[in-house]
Parts: C-alpha cells; sequence; structure tokens
C-alpha cells in the first residue's frame, strides 16, 4: 500500500491536512466534506476532548474550558509581554510552569500549548486516516516564515505528542508557492500576500523550475481577520447599549456570542452588499425581558471600517521589497492565501497596489496544506524511492528539475517504470536575526535576518577568568541593537572547558539553523580540537519527562 505523508497547515483559526495522490495533491476533508477545521479544543464536562467544529461551538457556551488561537501562544515564555497580553484577553486562565512554560489551565488539567495544539494535530491525522483509509505518522507541518526558532521547536514538540513524526517543518508561504509552481517549470517572481485569521505575512520568491527561493519576508503578528470581527462587534456593542441601555461589555458570554455573529456577517459581506441578522435573547433587561439585537450591516461600511486595516499590509509589502532589494514591478504574480483575502476591499486593494489581478485559482484556504503535502512526498520520495528505479544518480539529477534521460528500451525489454517526479528544492530564509548578549546590554548579530537557511556561523569564545570550566551566554532573535528588546531563546552553555589561564582557551562555536528553521550549536576547543559540550536551554521549552503527560491522561477525543 502507498504511505502517505500528512501535509498540516496548522492555523490559528483553522487547520488543513492534505496528501498527495496519484492525481495530484487533495485536502483531506471530514464526515460532512470539511477541509479546515477550526484550531479550537473544548475540554467537555463529561471529560472528552472536542476539537475543530464541535469546539467551535462549545465556545459560545463554554468559553472558559474552550481554548482558541494557541498558536498565539506557542513557544512562548509566560513571562513574555505578548503572553501576559493574551492572557489578559483570553476566557481561559494561564499560569506559568517550570522554566517559565505558559501552562493552560482548564477543568481539573493543566495543559501546556504544545499539547493544546497536539490534540488539534491529532484531530486533523484522524480525519485524513478517516478518509485514506490507512494509519498515516508521517507530516510536514507549517509555520509562519516569522515564527522563532523556540515557535519553531515547540510546534515540533506537538506534532510528536499527536504521535506523528514530523518529516519537516515548512514556511507557510514557501508551501503556498510549492502549491503553485511545483511541475510548472515557472521562472518568475512571485510574492505570496497571506492574510489570515489573526495574523499578515508577505513573502517574495523566486521560483526556477523546481527551486523555490525565498527573498524575503515580513509580516504582523497582530494583524487579521479577528480585527475586522472586532471592528464589527464594535459596532455592534454601541448600537445595542444606545437601544437597550445595556452594556454588552460586561457580559463575557454575550461578548462571545457578539464575536461569533459579527464573524458571520464579515463572510457574508464577501458574498453580497448587505447583511441583516437578528441576535435573540442577547441579554436580559432590568425587568428580565429578553433584549435582542437587530443588526443591519453595508459593505460600503464595512469597507471605510476595514480601510485601515488593509493599508497597513501594504506597509509591510513596502518592507518586504527593501529587504528583497527589488522594485514592486518585478513581480510576476501575487498569490492570495488565507481566509482574509475573500474580503473584496482586500482583493481590490491588492489589486490596485500591484497593479495586476492576483492569482487566486487555488482555495485561499487550502493552498498552505497542498504545498505541504508536495512537499511530504518527495521527501518520501527522497528517503525510499521505488526499488524499481536506479538510484544512484536519480536524487541529483531529480533536484534541479531535470528529471532523467528517457532511454528507448531495446526491442524485447519491458518498458522502464516512468521517471520520479522532479523533486522541489526549498531554499528558505531566517526570519530575525539570531544573536548573542555581550557587555553593556547589547546583542552581537551571529546570523542576520533573512540569510538563506540552513546557514551557519562560526564564532570564537573564551572564558572571562582564570581556571573558569564553564560559560554561558544568553542568546535571542531580534533586529534590536539592544539584547533586552530582542526575543530571548535561552542560553548557550559550554561546560568541561580546560582549566586554564584567563585568554587561553578559545572556544570555536558554530550556530547552524537548520531546513526545518531550528538552531543548532556545537563547539570545538580551538587548541586541542577536542569537541565540547554546547547545549542550549531554552525558555519555556517543555522537557522530555513533561512531554505528552496531559494528552495521555486526557487521551484525545472528539473524532472526525
Ligand atoms: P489562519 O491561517 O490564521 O488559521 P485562515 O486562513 O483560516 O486563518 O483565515 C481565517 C480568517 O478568514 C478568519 O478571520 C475568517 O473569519 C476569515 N474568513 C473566512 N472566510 C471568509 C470570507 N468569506 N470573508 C471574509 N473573511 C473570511
Ligand atoms: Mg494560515
Amino acid at each position: 500500500m502507498a504511505e502517505f505523508v500528512l501535509g498540516i497547515d496548522l492555523g490559528t483559526s483553522n487547520s488543513v491536512a492534505a496528501a498527495e495522490r496519484p492525481d495530484g495533491p487533495e485536502v483531506l476533508v471530514d464526515a460532512e466534506k470539511r477541509g479546515p477545521q477550526p484550531s479550537i479544543v473544548s475540554f467537555h464536562p463529561s471529560g472528552s476532548v472536542l476539537v475543530g467544529h464541535e469546539a467551535k461551538r462549545r465556545r459560545l457556551i463554554d468559553a472558559e474550558n474552550t481554548i482558541y488561537s494557541a498558536k498565539r501562544l506557542i513557544g512562548r515564555p509566560f513571562s513574555s509581554p505578548e503572553v501576559q497580553k493574551i492572557a489578559k484577553q483570553m476566557p481561559y486562565p494561564m499560569v506559568g510552569g517550570d522554566n517559565d512554560q505558559t501552562i493552560i489551565e482548564v477543568r481539573d488539567q493543566r495543559l501546556t500549548v504544545p499539547e493544546v495544539s497536539a490534540f488539534v494535530l491529532h484531530h486533523m491525522k484522524v480525519i485524513a486516516e478517516r478518509t485514506l483509509r490507512q494509519t498515516v505518522n508521517k507530516a510536514v507541518i507549517t509555520v509562519p516564515a516569522n515564527f522563532n526558532d523556540a515557535q519553531r521547536n515547540a510546534t515540533l514538540a506537538a506534532g510528536e505528542i499527536a504521535g506523528l513524526d514530523v518529516l519537516r517543518i515548512i514556511n507557510e508561504p514557501t508551501a503556498a508557492a510549492l502549491a503553485y509552481g511545483h511541475g510548472k517549470k515557472m521562472d518568475r517572481k512571485v510574492l505570496v500576500y497571506d492574510f489570515g485569521g489573526g495574523t499578515f505575512d508577505v513573502t517574495i520568491l523566486e521560483i526556477h523550475g523546481e527551486v523555490f527561493e525565498v527573498l524575503a519576508t515580513a509580516g504582523d503578528t497582530y494583524l487579521g481577520g479577528d480585527d475586522f470581527d472586532v471592528l464589527i462587534m464594535d459596532r455592534m456593542v454601541a448600537q445595542f447599549l444606545e437601544q437597550t441601555r445595556y452594556d454588552a461589555r460586561q457580559d463575557g458570554a454575550a461578548m462571545e456570542r457578539l464575536r461569533s455573529v459579527a464573524e458571520q456577517v464579515k463572510c457574508q459581506l464577501s458574498g453580497q452588499g448587505r447583511s441583516v441578522v437578528q441576535v435573540q435573547e442577547l441579554a436580559y433587561g432590568p425587568d428580565g425581558a429578553a433584549l435582542n439585537l437587530d443588526f443591519v450591516l453595508q459593505r460600503d461600511d464595512f469597507e471605510k471600517l476595514a480601510e485601515g486595516l488593509v493599508d497597513r499590509t501594504f506597509a509591510i509589502c513596502d518592507e518586504a521589497f527593501k529587504l528583497a532589494q527589488i522594485p514592486i514591478n518585478v513581480v510576476d504574480e501575487v498569490a492570495l492565501v488565507g481566509g482574509s483575502t475573500r474580503i473584496p476591499l482586500v482583493r481590490e486593494s491588492v489589486r490596485s497596489y500591484f497593479a495586476r489581478a492576483p492569482l487566486a485559482t487555488i482555495n485561499p484556504d487550502e493552498v498552505v496544506a497542498l504545498g505541504a503535502a508536495i512537499q511530504g512526498a518527495s521527501l518520501l520520495a527522497a528517503v525510499a524511492p521505488p526499488p524499481s528505479l536506479p538510484t544512484a544518480s536519480a536524487p541529483q539529477t531529480t533536484l534541479q528539475g531535470r528529471g532523467m534521460p528517457a532511454i528507448p528500451p531495446a526491442p524485447g525489454e519491458t518498458r522502464p517504470p516512468p521517471p520520479p517526479k522532479p523533486r522541489p528544492l526549498l531554499l528558505d530564509v531566517t526570519p530575525m536575526s539570531l544573536g548573542v548578549a555581550i557587555v553593556g546590554g547589547y546583542a552581537k548579530v551571529i546570523i542576520p535576518r533573512n540569510a538563506q537557511v540552513p546557514a551557519e556561523q562560526m564564532e570564537v569564545f573564551s572564558p572571562g577568568a582564570d581556571g573558569q570550566t564553564s560559560v554561558s551566554f544568553r542568546i535571542c532573535q531580534g533586529e534590536s541593537q539592544r539584547f533586552e528588546e530582542n526575543t530571548e531563546l535561552g542560553e548557550l552553555i559550554l561546560a568541561g572547558l580546560r582549566p586554564a589561564a584567563r585568554g587561553e582557551v578559545k572556544i570555536e562555536v558554530t550556530f547552524e539553523i537548520d531546513t526545518n528553521g531550528v538552531l543548532k550549536v556545537h563547539a570545538k576547543d580551538e587548541t586541542t580540537g577536542r569537541m565540547q559540550d554546547a547545549t542550549i536551554k531554552l525558555r519555556g521549552e517543555l522537557g522530555a519527562s513533561e512531554m505528552s503527560d496531559a494528552f495521555e491522561r486526557i487521551g484525545p477525543g472528539g473524532g472526525a
């Protein structure tokens, strides 16, 4: 039986799984034929765990036990400003755990963020297995191009907890480009405009045959479809207050309902000029009478509200062009990705900003998962070529997309199997500079932003005192010269150094960002040539023993 590798787009709002079938990549749907599944996990009083659409419905009535937007938290230490900010907005309680991990408390459980994401990944695995009618254990998972090292590591951990062998972490825009360009023999510069639920990302790539090279990437992690919902909600709240004197802001349950209705209104306005909704029994008046909200919004009015948010995406596109050092007019195609690109104002604005019609031939909700499935199949082919094919020369030639020369069969000889599909080569870049803390509170850049990955850079470190046998350095990602203004990843610890006079021992430390975008280090004593202990202690990382604890304890529930 053919083996499949799942391509999973693990989104902030929705997740999608796909797999490469003989006819090409295909989105794997649930029993109701739905591909995208809400990335929501709800803990039911019965002890079962609901994931996806069922969990989204639970959010309306049981918000404190329903976890959404876990992707905003993944790989972030509890004390970080982002988590502190999100903790204030979320209906579910969060606390700090060991090693500054973010712990979510629901019912009587304590969950780490990778465990929450593991429930989503497992749900996608169950849906896939149902459609493919076989067990699937391998996956390629996508992450935003601007995810830092800790976020990528935490995503890998989530896959592992869900029982998936994660062959590769790839960037969402690169996956989208792959879905558009694989097997097309393109020679074009493509801009991927990804406007999702919580974030906006833009990436400029150059596609040469099967080589997908990222030229630049930029984004805003606080700009997405949710922001449009909030604008509509604000209107609803104001109108309700004016008509009923009831302040819905004080009422969590009413706000959850309004958020959900606001999203519906927004989506309706993508298809029609006007949206009319009635929200029954949104609240009760002082006399106990039900208070309803009758709400009408014209698309024109929505567009006036939304304009500012849409404009912000183009400031980020400008930044990407500056980084790529290319002018806007050399872009050949603009590919739309993400649910928010269904908004007509977004499409029109993209068209006028780039002076060309955007590509939207692939469903913007599915394109990332399809690309991940293509990459998954190609990785599988790389490790396990079909036994009947000549393997010695195949990988190199196919990597370049040239395929194998066709040799006609001799008379009487059976025709050889078809040549393997060309395999894509992804040349990605690191979204942030990697640095170490140096004296005076400054950060020294080791691997700069936008460097092609895998990337490697050697630095020499020396203990500052006589006889010192270990040294540690704080490491960070970010663009500020001040260490504190960047994201601190953790500590690099060099141990077991040979005791010597100050300045005598020099340790060559090699920093490597691998194909997953994950940081690795190794170190060598310059004089003796001996390999040195070098470990990175990441802030907020799960220890091996803590992995999958709650996942095993509670067990995944809520099937496909
Ligand atoms: P993410 O990648 O962040 O998980 P998605 O690409 O799935 O996000 O996009 C989700 C966002 O797209 C949500 O804010 C959702 O409301 C919005 N969205 C989905 N369909 C439409 C539509 N028809 N019109 C406007 N917005 C939409
Ligand atoms: Mg997305």
